[in-house]
């Protein structure tokens, strides 16, 4: 054994590494919630400690973790807290960081199933849980991956491979160069990672036929083109400004009777099915083929969790499949097979035990909660002076302006100088908007009342200086 292996075998066995950790998080949980929603100036300078060149020797475990504590913890942005509204941002559920904090230790490769049976039961259990809880077809299959951009890249490729495929033309051996053409439809709002994932697999994103969409972001269902089985259709289960959902009940039976592909990218949207009140917003998504949501956005798993669910598992693992002389496919689930990735870290741990937690009603507790905090913001800003929504609150999202740009850029900048919650800014309708993204289960009443009497502060301060 050689003197850094004698060290490293002493900071296994004598655990006070793992004991410091543990005790800077506990005080990271303990302060998380109070907190200032976006780092101080000073703790935003200090980063600087990290500019250094590669370290020469190597260092003592103590001194690593004292570090990220010191300086990395207080420029972090707490949004596990009940005040952190934007982009889409989840929390996390205390079940599901303690069971990521488990896990850790295990540090599971979920490749396939020898390399973690565990992971690999997980998953297969999770994709039944998921097909339960969105109503779709039996044959459909889940991948586990890191968010919702590799989610609807996932979709496409099996979309991409299914469309060429019905026109004889296998896109794995062959490539796309002298493939029949497919044509992409999509709305004119869909996610830039829609777009991206366009551009990745080749169609081109100038082919992409865009469909208009009405006042809350949704595809107009009688603009859209005629289809047929040589396209595919991009629909969206919410809004990225807006929360707003197409109108899948009108478009899929039909786009499905005319043999297209349909996606949807609901990596925020697709939880409003799994609530009572709100899955009317999501009805006739079932007749889609392809589905990406997130687990880290709506559900509050732990970051890096989004699934990507095929009806057609043969589209599917054909479009992300691989071999090797060393791979031993088993009877039982191999995960990788349904990822892009072959190495991924066991993220079904946090999933799965998010899931179980809370139970189809919790998950339905906690969706609808959101929504319930979405309107109060929506209702209380309203009634402020120079404050107005422009999106009907359907489901998590607020779209927010003042009298003028101007005046909503200056009102932006200081609600995030005051720190006392965090939205970001968009454009809707040619408009400056402030979004407002309510996606923690820790956002109480209380919460949103803070929060909008920042926004009031924060016109104030504009006021006094006018
Ligand atoms: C967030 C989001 C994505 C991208 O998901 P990631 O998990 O960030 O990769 C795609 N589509 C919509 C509608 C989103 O809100």
């Amino acid at each position: 054994m050689n003197t850094q292996q004698k060290k490293m075998f002493t900071e296994i066995q004598d655990k006070s590494l793992f004991e410091q950790a543990q005790k800077h998080a506990f005080q990271y949980l303990d302060e998380a919630f109070q907190r200032t929603i976006f780092p101080t100036e000073d703790a935003l300078e200090k980063l600087s400690i990290f500019d250094e060149d590669m370290p020469q020797n190597q260092s003592e475990g103590r001194e690593v973790i004292e570090l990220l504590h010191q300086y990395g913890s207080p420029a972090t942005v707490p949004a596990i807290g009940g005040r952190y509204f934007g982009f889409v941002t989840g929390s996390s559920l205390p079940t599901g960081l303690a069971a990521k904090h488990l896990a850790t230790y295990w540090d599971q490769n979920s490749a396939m199933y020898v390399m973690s049976p565990l992971a690999s039961k997980l998953e297969s259990v999770v994709e039944s849980w998921l097909k339960s809880i969105f109503h779709l077809p039996d044959t459909t299959v889940a991948g586990f991956v890191s968010g919702t951009s590799s989610a609807n890249l996932c979709g496409l490729a099996a979309a991409r491979n299914r469309l060429l495929r019905n026109q004889h033309w296998d896109v794995n051996s062959n490539g796309l160069f002298g493939a029949p053409n497919i044509r992409a439809v999509a709305g004119c709002q869909a996610h830039s990672t829609v777009i991206k994932a366009i551009g990745l697999l080749g169609f081109g994103q100038n082919s992409i036929e865009f469909v208009e969409v009405d006042d809350q972001g949704r595809i107009i269902p009688d603009l859209i083109p005629e289809l047929d089985n040589r396209t595919l259709l991009i629909l969206q289960a919410g809004n990225v400004n807006s929360g707003s959902f197409d109108d899948f009940s009108r478009i899929c039976e039909k786009a499905r009777n005319a043999g297209a592909w349909i996606h949807i990218d609901g990596a925020f949207g697709l939880w409003a099915g799994a609530a009572e009140q709100l899955k009317h917003l999501t009805q006739g998504m079932e007749f889609a083929h392809s589905w990406a949501v997130d687990g880290h956005k709506t559900l509050n798993t732990p970051y890096d969790c989004g699934i990507i669910m095929c009806a057609d598992r043969e589209a599917l693992t054909e479009a992300l499949h691989m071999t090797g002389s060393y791979i031993v496919v088993s009877k039982d689930r191999d995960g990788m097979f349904y990822t892009p990735e072959m190495s991924r870290r066991a993220r079904i741990v946090e999933l799965w035990a998010t899931l179980k937690y809370l139970g189809a009603s919790g998950i339905d507790q906690m969706i609808t909660t959101m929504h319930e905090r979405a309107v109060q913001f929506a209702d209380e800003i309203s009634a402020l002076d120079g404050f107005t929504v422009l999106n009907q609150v359907v489901f998590n999202q607020v779209v927010v302006c003042c009298d003028s740009d101007e005046i909503t850029n200056k009102v932006l900048e200081k609600i995030q100088a005051l720190r006392e919650c965090w939205v970001g800014g968009s454009v809707w309708q040619g408009r400056r908007v402030i979004r407002v993204s309510v996606c923690s289960w820790a956002t109480t009443s209380n919460d949103i009342a803070t929060s909008v009497r920042s926004f009031a502060k924060a016109q104030a301060m504009l006021e006094i200086i006018a």
